[in-house]
């Protein structure tokens, strides 16, 4: 079904008006369920039609489905739009280091562990790889297993196993079958064993065919065996090949004219001489699992922060808590920069702090993840939240002056912020990178 306008979901709501749902009208309600912000189910009056009808236009084009098990699991799918200047995309791709069964044991460990460890801090956040990928390239179930055992006997990272031959993915689900890992692939050759597998584990499992038609008919014939928690392998040679199905495949889903295509995206990375374009397009455009070999630290870094950006919601800044935080070891004579809890400026103003080398105090109020430009233009900074802060904080205690140096970008608030405070303000840059030659010329405690 596709997706309703706001007027038609109207016409199906009782029209009484009576805010239960939360909303002041039944037509804001209406609105709210057309862009995915509300529930039908939080209007007790709909009737079973209502219900049928908004239950299907509302519930995400693309089906969830969820990787391995604990901590590190990871959750694809429930994407709603096809351009993220829409709305913010839901769920980040899971990229999985892929291994083959041939390799020795002691190299397959040693992989998994630095899979494991590898963590990349940005703006407050851990950057992590996924998982693990083990392609059956022996042919031997014993081999298959082998290699999975050793993948688990380092780690319980969320996997997929790699083979068209059910004899050998039984062997490898005996191993690891009760950690969900994704099953590679179904074909229209052997999906009935597949799916038989998917249902005996309760995993996931990943269809391939050369046409997107055959792929939506072979998840028709998946869903018949009873096998929905999908993903569509869309991996071709061609890099152009690949754009085209992803973008295709995301507009059958969105657009809900192919309910068959609306699976997440398994992309297989590993081209030969191509792979960085293949783990970009497919973190740009749609993938949702992507199988690649070891990767470089370079490559990695550039790989987890593209995703970083793209899935991060630009309607939400990422925010970090207000508070009073020391840079080194602040004496009592140690400068106190103003800031704001966007973690952007934080983090960059901190670097910069640490790169000083003055040990210093950041009082960081809550401008709701706002820039300082943005906040002060919006009124989102004002000079009564800062006495607030500095008497929250208690930092007339952590410092024996009064001095207060505040953004450049938020001059025009030094008077109030004075008045208000009675602590002296110094307008510092508006560039953070300049504060270590602020401080130098210009702070005196
Ligand atoms: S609860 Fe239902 S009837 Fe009441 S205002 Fe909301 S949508 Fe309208």
């Amino acid at each position: 079904m596709a997706s309703l306008k706001p007027l038609d979901i109207y016409k199906l709501l009782p029209k009484k008006n009576c805010k239960e749902c939360g909303d002041p009208t039944c037509l804001t309600f209406a609105m709210k369920l057309a862009g995915g912000k509300a529930q039908p189910d939080q209007c007790p009056y709909l009737d079973e039609n209502a219900k049928a009808i908004l239950g299907a236009s509302t519930r995400p084009p693309i089906q969830k489905v969820k990787i391995g098990v604990g901590e590190r699991s990871f959750t694809l799918g429930e994407e709603m739009v096809q351009y993220r200047h829409e709305k913010t995309f839901i769920h980040e791709p899971g990229i999985m280091t892929a291994i083959p069964d041939t390799m020795p044991g002691d190299r397959i460990k040693e992989i998994t562990t630095d899979v494991r460890d590898y963590v990349l801090t940005r703006i407050g956040t851990d950057l992590r790889l996924n998982g693990i990928a083990i392609r059956c390239e022996s042919g031997s179930p014993g081999e298959f297993s082998r290699a999975v055992e050793a993948v688990e006997s380092v780690a319980d990272l969320p996997e997929v196993l790699m083979s068209t031959d059910p004899v050998c993915m039984e062997a490898g689900l005996g191993v690891s079958g009760n950690y969900r890992p994704l099953i590679h692939a179904a074909t229209h050759e052997n999906y009935q064993e597949m799916c038989r597998l998917a249902k005996k584990f309760s995993c996931p499992l990943a269809i391939r065919a050369d046409t997107l038609d055959s792929l939506a008919d072979l998840s028709s014939k998946c869903a018949t065996e009873g096998v929905s928690n999908l993903l569509l392998d869309l991996t071709s040679p061609s890099l152009h090949e690949v754009l085209n199905r992803t973008t295709a495949v995301r507009q059958h889903a969105v657009t809900r004219q192919t309910p068959a295509l609306g699976y997440p995206v398994f992309l297989d990375c590993a081209q030969p001489g191509l792979e960085d374009a293949f783990l970009v397009t497919g973190v740009a455009k749609f993938g949702s699992v992507l199988v690649c070999n070891p990767l470089s630290q370079p490559v990695r870094k550039a790989l987890l922060v593209l995703r970083q950006n793209i899935y991060t919601d630009p309607q939400k800044p990422i925010q970090i808590t207000p508070g009073l935080y020391r840079i080194g070891s602040p004496g009592k004579d140690a400068p106190v920069l103003l800031s704001v809890n966007f973690s952007l400026t934080f983090f960059t103003l901190q670097g910069y702090l640490e790169a000083s080398r003055v040990p210093s105090l950041m009082l960081v109020v809550d401008t709701e993840g706002l820039s300082v430009l943005t906040a002060v233009a919006s009124g989102k900074l004002q000079e009564a939240m800062v006495k607030e802060a500095i008497a929250k904080f208690d930092l007339g205690n952590a410092v024996s002056h009064r001095k207060l140096i505040i953004p450049g970008y938020a001059a025009p608030l030094s008077g109030r912020i004075e008045d208000a405070t009675g602590w002296k303000v110094l307008v510092g840059p508006r560039d953070a990178a300049d504060i270590a030659e602020f401080l130098l010329q210009e702070w005196k405690p």
